[in-house]
């Protein structure tokens, strides 16, 4: 294809997502995509949109299940230089879309910033962080957010201001953007408390999530007022196992790759835990996990 070539960016093919999803599991992308600046990824959207391919964006791909057939497409990461970036303004945050969350959080504790510890441990990017309003009973991202750079589908840039932004438990109304670069609000504080505030939430978080396998995190939202988990446990399926994809021990709404677990392996595990819960509690879960 020789389409590959007018772009700068680095342009792969036939690549194992399994290798960029944190549940270790995936087929191939047809194309791998990671565009070095703005300019590049306007125009492999063209590309896109000309030669009907379907363009993915994936972050740390730790909210993903993909498919054991992998994609038709174009994914895209963000993982050049110039989307990995972060500058300090007054008590604001400006960073790149393809920034890690933890590498966020070295940053602010460096520079005595206060406001996000609450995500140290979720294994995100930015981007997804904010598509997916990240966060937990302490807080999630979007409450920190003054400003998000996007573009379009057809490569027009836009910036959208907080009042212009929806969030709420799992959900942004930033779905259908790119988005490229968002604006953070933070508060100064001391280095030592930041420091307290980081230890605590990731001891929390080793407590009380299954860390030991590959995973995607939790695998359903959580009904209203009630735990998914907790849902799962009342029905006895702790341990249940199908294939290599087992429900975590530790944990009910996690689902767990022992070792060589297909994704067919982890939907047929999710209809067995749907389909167990409705006949409990007559209530219909609903996945918190993305399916490729
Ligand atoms: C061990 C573990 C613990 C977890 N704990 C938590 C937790 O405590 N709280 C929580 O909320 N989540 C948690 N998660 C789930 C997951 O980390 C979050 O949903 C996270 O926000 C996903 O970010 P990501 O970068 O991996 O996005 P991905 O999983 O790669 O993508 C998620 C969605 O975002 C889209 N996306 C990614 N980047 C962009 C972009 N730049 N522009 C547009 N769309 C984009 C993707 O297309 C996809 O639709 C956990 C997961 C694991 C594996």
């Amino acid at each position: 294809m020789n389409w590959l070539n007018t772009l700068r960016s680095k342009v792969r093919r036939d690549i194992l997502l399994s290798k960029h999803t944190t549940f270790k599991i995936g087929g191939k992308a047809d194309f791998f995509v990671e565009p070095i600046n703005l300019e590049d990824l306007r125009k492999l959207l063209m590309i896109a949109k000309d030669k009907k391919l379907r363009i993915f964006i994936i972050g740390q791909g730790s909210n993903i299940l993909v498919h054991d057939e992998g994609v038709r497409g174009i994914v895209v990461k963000f993982n050049s230089e110039y989307f990995r970036k972060i500058r300090l303004l007054y008590n604001c945050l400006k960073v790149g879309a393809g920034v890690k969350l933890n590498e966020v959080l070295q940053f602010c504790l460096k520079k005595g910033l206060s406001g996000l510890e609450f995500l140290i441990g979720i294994p995100a990017t930015v981007g997804g962080a904010l598509v997916m309003n990240a966060g937990g009973r302490w807080g999630c991202i979007g409450e920190r957010v003054k400003e998000v750079k996007v573009m379009d589908y057809n490569g027009n840039i836009k910036k959208i201001k907080s009042q212009d932004l929806r969030f709420s438990y799992r959900y942004s109304n930033l779905r259908r953007f790119i988005i490229l670069e968002v604006l953070l609000k933070l508060v100064k504080a001391d280095k030592e408390e930041i420091l307290k505030k980081i230890n605590y939430f990731l001891r929390y978080r080793k407590l009380t999530q299954d860390l030991s396998y590959p995973s995607a995190g939790c695998i359903f939202k959580n009904p209203k007022g009630l735990s998914a988990g907790e849902l799962i446990e009342l029905c006895g399926l702790k341990g249940k196992t199908i294939g290599d994809a087992r429900v975590s021990l530790r944990h009910a709404n996690f689902i767990i790759n022992q070792g060589n677990a297909s994704a067919k392996d982890v939907l047929s595990l999710i209809d067995y835990i749907r389909d167990k819960v409705k006949k409990k509690f007559n209530l219909d879960l609903e996945l918190e996990i993305e399916i490729w």
